[in-house]
């Protein structure tokens, strides 16, 4: 509308004339100042809804009410008594008060007085807006703070790379910060957007808030986080300015543990939406001023905030309510390395060129000392996430009610195993639990000896099955590794990897299949004795993330049978459910093993492994010799295993890893389109490895760009690690809680890395 079809709408609708003059930012607000002396401001906009107009007056009665001397915009009814009024173009226009004073922006730099202020303001709108209850608060919108990493799918659309990553990075301390404390922090209505322009000022006192419109539902703690975005933007010394706000914010609504560990990260996150927010924009009108306003300042603080801990910031944004002596973050790094090596074997290795030492773990994230968070692509321990809250709370419960043995009659051993025989092929009934992969496998040496009173046993080139003396004779990665005696024990076979990419019968095709198949076949007729059995992983992973060629197990099974063998299928990597297509790994290839052997996800990081295998071969173990693990088997195991199976059910996390691998093989694909050194992209679900070559025909491995990779990836916080035989293969095996953003991030990441390596 131009103003001379505002002026006809004021006149007819409200029965006031005057002037008019648009108002700055990017809503179509005017100033009017009628032929009397009063002055109000006209709001236009599209598409706002009833539901969220009566709950933006609401807001402001009920604030009018609590805070008596705040001034804020209230409503102005048409004469026809309603708060909207319907305009042009399907647009709505409503009148509202002006308020005086001096917006927070043009005050100049504040004092310590003013930043007070404006915390206690904010304060009392906390408290002022509890006893607002309107079912139209629960809602979200484009600058829902809570709803922050919705915005990071558009991170790539910032096209300068150095602030990507620095936004890409807030989004991930926000991600971090939201999924362990979110659900703790105290929640009510709040403003919202209680911005530098909205915040209105006379010396040293708030003396209004404006606009409305962005008032939701919300935990508190982003009210503070929204302002302390802005206020810390024009500022020579942002640290000091928020912690006087956060201290005149304490004084009246004390603030808790959580939520001051929330506020950094969520005003990173804030201000990381502000800046996805204007590369979306610049892609719609570049050249829309108003849109942009706070780019610049907001890239400029962001940049700053970035380059602090959110352990250091946390305490600089809290200096000023923050009891000394709280903080027990114990050794820094260096001094526990040097510790390690007084006290420790060497043999025992630390990942990275630069040590982490990580305090905390929430889901997909662990948490360093500084209280930075690292995207974990390589946990399948922690498999239904770090610390999930209902795996945590089934072993606190149980230990503080029993823990014993399996010497006792209890409920929890035989339900716990008579669930997981369930998701496993009907022959397969009989349960022994342990402590350790290591013991699960040994226990399956034992099994498959005593069945077939033979003692020779075969396994795969590069394969790992464990510390112990016989499991390390069993591992090719070990005994051909670095400090391995390199040659195999009589009583160990070992067989051609059925590698599809770079072994002898290259090809994932069913002719491969056999072919490698037959490598089985003949390995077991050349071997001194017969053998007792074959161990194998259903996808390699030590072994290089390596997935055996189609048809590959159900030939090499007939081969092992067809010579008084059993089978053997190490899971203790791929099993429960991280292949998204089945439960187990070796369903993968239509097989049924005589015995199957799980550790690592079972207890989600609790110590504990099971072997599980058929009745005839469990009776043949059971000769008259007790057996009995001390650990194996107890209450508490019990209870967190099936706590874990509950997760993976509850949070359909088989389905999610199918999907979400599918989508991360089809996004690692794509870079391997771009970037020569990847050679191959393989895997199931959510176990996927990435091999690099120096030379996609001789296939050298790129060992050394490999570990560079990681090594850089650490410090753009994403945990990998490199394995196979060459030490060439980027192994992923996130926690099953991985999400969407956490891929897009890690192929960001590892996209422009690999450019950089290649430049
Ligand atoms: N089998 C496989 C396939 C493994 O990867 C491992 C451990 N990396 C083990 C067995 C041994 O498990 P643990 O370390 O629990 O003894």
């Amino acid at each position: 509308m131009d103003t001379g079809q505002i002026s006809r709408f004021v006149q007819s609708h409200y029965g006031l004339s005057g002037e008019f003059e648009r108002l700055a930012g990017e809503n179509e607000n005017y100033c009017l100042r009628t032929d009397d002396g009063g002055r109000f401001v006209l709001k236009i906009c599209g598409g706002v809804g009833p539901a969220a107009t009566e709950l933006e007056n609401e807001a402001v009665e009920t604030l009018a009410a609590a805070l008596p001397d705040l001034r804020l915009p209230t409503s102005v009814p048409s004469s026809t008594g309603s708060p909207v009024v319907s305009c042009s173009e399907g647009k709505e226009a409503r009148l509202l008060e002006f308020v005086e004073g001096t917006p927070w922006l043009e005050a100049g730099e504040p004092s310590a007085e003013r930043c007070r202020a404006l915390g206690s303001t904010l304060a009392q709108v906390a408290l002022g807006l509890a006893d607002l209850n309107s079912e139209a608060a629960d809602r979200s919108h484009r600058w829902d703070l809570a709803a922050a990493a919705l915005h990071r799918r558009h991170v790539g659309w910032i096209e300068d790379l150095d602030r990507r990553r620095v936004v890409d990075q807030a989004f991930q301390t926000f991600a971090a910060a939201w999924s362990s404390l979110g659900e703790f922090l105290p929640r009510g209505v709040i403003h919202g957007d209680a911005n530098d322009e909205n915040v209105l000022v006379e010396g040293d006192r708030i003396v209004g808030l404006l606009d409305f419109g962005d008032c939701l539902e919300n935990p508190l703690i982003c009210e503070l986080a929204i302002a302390l975005a802005y206020v810390m933007q024009r500022t020579a010394e942002p640290w000091k300015v928020a912690a006087h706000v956060v201290e005149g914010y304490h004084t009246l609504r004390p603030l808790q543990e959580s939520e001051r560990e929330a506020l950094f990260p969520l005003i990173l996150g804030r201000l990381a939406v502000t800046l996805t927010t204007c590369s979306e924009r610049r892609r719609i009108d570049a050249t829309r001023e108003s849109w942009f306003a706070s780019e610049e300042p907001a890239w400029k603080l962001l940049s700053r905030l970035g380059s602090h801990s959110p352990r250091d910031a946390a305490h600089a944004l809290t200096s000023g309510i923050q009891e000394a002596g709280t903080d027990q973050q114990g050794s820094e790094p260096e001094l526990l390395l040097e510790k390690r090596r007084q006290l420790m074997n060497p043999a025992m290795s630390v990942s990275y060129r630069d040590p982490l030492k990580i305090v905390r773990g929430r889901g997909q994230f662990l948490i360093d000392h500084h209280g930075r968070p690292f995207l974990d692509l390589v946990n399948n321990v922690c498999h239904v996430g770090h610390c999930h809250p209902r795996v945590v709370e089934a072993g606190q419960r149980q230990i503080a009610e029993l823990n014993t043995n399996t010497r006792y009659l209890h409920d929890g051993l035989t339900d716990y195993a008579a669930r997981l025989c369930a998701t496993l092929p009907s022959s397969l009934d009989t349960c022994f639990f342990v402590n350790s992969g290591s013991e699960a496998n040994e226990l399956a040496l034992r099994l498959a000896r005593q069945h077939t009173g033979r003692e020779h046993i075969m396994v795969l080139e590069g394969a790992y099955h464990g510390h112990t003396s016989s499991l390390i004779a069993m591992s090719p990665y070990k005994f051909r590794g670095k400090g391995g005696k390199g040659v195999a024990e009589s009583w160990v076979h070992v067989v051609p990897s059925p590698d599809g990419y770079r072994g002898e019968h290259k090809g994932h095709g069913a002719e491969s299949g056999r072919a490698y198949a037959e490598d089985v076949r003949r390995t077991i007729s050349e071997a001194s004795e017969p053998i007792a059995g074959f161990l194998c992983e259903s996808i390699l992973s030590c072994g290089g993330q390596v997935e055996p060629p189609e048809g590959y197990f159900a030939a090499a099974f007939e081969h092992v049978r067809k010579a008084g063998g059993v089978c053997i299928v190490d899971e203790v990597q791929v099993g429960f459910a991280r292949v998204g297509s089945h439960f187990w790994a070796f369903e993968r290839q239509g097989v049924t093993p005589d015995i199957v052997v799980m550790g690592k996800p079972i207890g989600n990081g609790h110590p504990m492994a099971a072997v599980i295998t058929t009745k005839q071969i469990a009776n043949s173990f059971a000769n008259g010799m007790e057996f009995f693990a001390t650990f194996g088997g107890n209450p508490v195991s019990c209870a967190i295993g099936n706590a874990v199976l509950d997760v993976i059910e509850a949070e359909q996390l088989q389905e999610h890893a199918r999907i979400l691998g599918e989508f991360f093989l089809t996004e690692l694909q794509g870079l391997a389109q771009r970037h020569s050194l990847i050679g191959h992209v393989r895997g199931a679900g959510l176990f996927l490895g990435v091999e690099l070559v120096r030379d996609p025909d001789t296939l050298e491995p790129a060992s050394e760009e490999a570990d560079e990779v990681i090594n850089r990836l650490r410090h753009r916080g994403i945990l990998l690690s490199t394995d196979g035989p060459l030490a060439n293969v980027l192994k992923i095996k996130p926690p099953m809680v991985l999400t969407q953003d956490d891929v897009e991030f890690a192929i960001r990441a590892l996209d422009e890395t690999l450019a950089s390596l290649q430049s």
